[in-house]
């Protein structure tokens, strides 16, 4: 099946993790894809890999401009680019704060920002193809301890995702979020790796999973692929969990 034959995706984060493995399912699925990460070197064909930071503007404008010349336009941006923080309020200064809010928030203001012109152009020219995802988490509403930082980025991208599918929905883009759970991905191997003990540190998080098993990466790309294509096409504003059930308890 080729859902998305003669779509030109954008995936921020692109190089590893869900961002992967979203933009390999995209182009597996049709799709032309090119990535945008501070370290693109492992990026390879079909995958068009751009250098970026998504804290600094213009270098998101250029990597933007590059993508829709190369691919001829964009019709999706998966807005996926973020980093983690761990701690209360007491454990993170004011320069974390400002740092991991830069990173995963206004990241995806100025990325979305400089795609929504193309977006415009596709939603005029190829009605009900235009489509934002953003990488939420199940830390925007769940209450974790310890990620006091990260829950409120991800809070603030929760917002940002409805206030967005409210401005853009007349024109034609619809904007969803992802809340994964943990997802099996190189950030919670280096975070498990720090821990001392690796594989008793995992087993201890597979244990606290209704499913016994992390999410893999393969399993939220598929449900950023749903809420990019046109299969989801009058769904907007909404977050899917993909969290193995966490939600639920
Ligand atoms: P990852 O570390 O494997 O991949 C993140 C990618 O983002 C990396 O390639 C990195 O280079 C890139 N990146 C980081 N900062 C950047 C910047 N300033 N500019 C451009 N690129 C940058 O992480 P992942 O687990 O795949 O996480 C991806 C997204 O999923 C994040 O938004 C994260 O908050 C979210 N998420 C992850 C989990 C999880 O358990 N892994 C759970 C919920 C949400």
């Amino acid at each position: 099946m080729s859902d998305f034959a003669g779509l030109r995706a954008l995936v921020t984060g692109g190089a590893s993790g869900i961002g992967r493995a979203t933009a390999d399912l995209l182009a597996a699925r049709g799709a032309q894809v090119a990535v945008l990460d501070l370290d693109p070197s492992a990026v390879d064909k079909p995958l068009i890999g751009l250098r970026a930071d998504v804290t600094d503007d213009a270098s998101v404008r250029t990597a933007v401009q590059d993508a829709a010349e190369a691919l001829g336009g964009l019709d999706i941006l998966v807005n996926n680019a973020g980093i983690g923080a761990q701690g209360t309020v007491e454990d993170n200064d004011d320069a974390e704060w400002r740092h991991v809010f830069d990173v995963n928030v206004l990241g995806m203001v100025r990325t979305a920002r400089a795609c929504l012109p193309y977006l415009r152009r596709t939603a005029t020219a190829r009605p009900g193809t235009a489509a934002i995802v953003n990488t939420c988490s199940i830390a925007a509403t769940a209450g974790l301890p310890q990620r006091a930082l990260y829950s409120a980025t991800k809070g603030a991208v929760y917002s940002l995702t409805l206030a967005m599918a409210a401005d853009h929905v007349r024109e034609g883009i619809r904007v969803n979020c992802v809340n994964p759970g943990t997802a099996d991905t190189p950030w919670i191997g280096r975070l498990l790796d720090a821990a001392g003990d690796p594989a008793a540190e995992r087993a201890a998080l597979e244990a606290r999973q209704p499913t016994g098993r992390l999410v893999s990466a393969a399993e939220v790309a598929g449900a950023i692929a749903y809420l990019a294509s046109p299969l989801s096409g009058a769904t907007t504003g909404t977050a899917l969990a993909v969290d193995g059930g966490m939600q639920g308890l």
